[in-house]
């Protein structure tokens, strides 16, 4: 458990040679939009590379699975924030093929949660509660269906104006390669 140390110590480097000069930018994205995308490592990089993107172009909000899973969430707070704080005017949500959530189910994740020494009983008060833990910790079947549900969970938000385009598109987790899967374009008013 000390693998922050290398980052302090490459950060300490990083500041004092000024190497954050060349990502100056604004908090506002230039390409006025906000994406929501898959927390995958293989993305980190080449996602915004894949679509030309630079420092300061865009809002970029991850999670595990690109997954609107509530309407009052953080995830949909933080697209409305990004809309109408931060002048993005379009919403793309990338999902991606073999993403860690497609087949996840919760009870082999329960299973590890309970390898780390969390005990049946805390899971169980937690399901008395009315905490749905099935649910909450299974992800998906297929990514163009969840792609859709989210996409649609968006545009159909009550605080969302119908003039904001929301895509839906998976990437290629290697050649980054990109599939329009909702064009947001056709369901917009004007
Ligand atoms: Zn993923």
């Amino acid at each position: 458990m000390s693998k922050l140390y290398d980052i302090i110590d490459f950060n300490h480097t990083f500041v004092q040679n000024k190497e954050f000069e060349k990502y100056r930018t604004t908090k506002f994205p230039d390409r006025k939009m906000v994406i929501l995308t898959c927390m995958d490592t293989r993305l980190i990089e080449l996602l915004p590379q894949a679509m030309g993107l630079k420092n300061g172009d865009v809002k970029i909000i991850k999670n595990a699975g690109a997954i609107v899973s509530h309407p009052f969430g953080s995830i949909m707070r933080s697209i409305l924030v990004a809309i109408y704080e931060l002048n993005a005017e379009e919403i793309c949500v990338i999902g991606h093929h073999d993403c860690g959530m497609t087949g996840l189910h919760s009870s082999s994740m329960l299973d590890k949660i309970k390898d780390y020494g969390i005990s049946q009983e805390h899971i169980n008060i937690l399901n008395h509660a009315g905490v749905d833990l099935g649910k909450w910790l299974t992800g998906f079947e297929n990514v163009i269906e969840a792609v859709i549900n989210s996409v649609k969970m968006i545009q159909n938000h009550p605080l969302l104006s119908k003039s904001i385009p929301v895509h839906g598109l998976i990437i290629h987790p290697e050649t980054g390669k990109l599939d329009w899967v909702v064009n947001g374009y056709s369901h917009t008013q004007k």
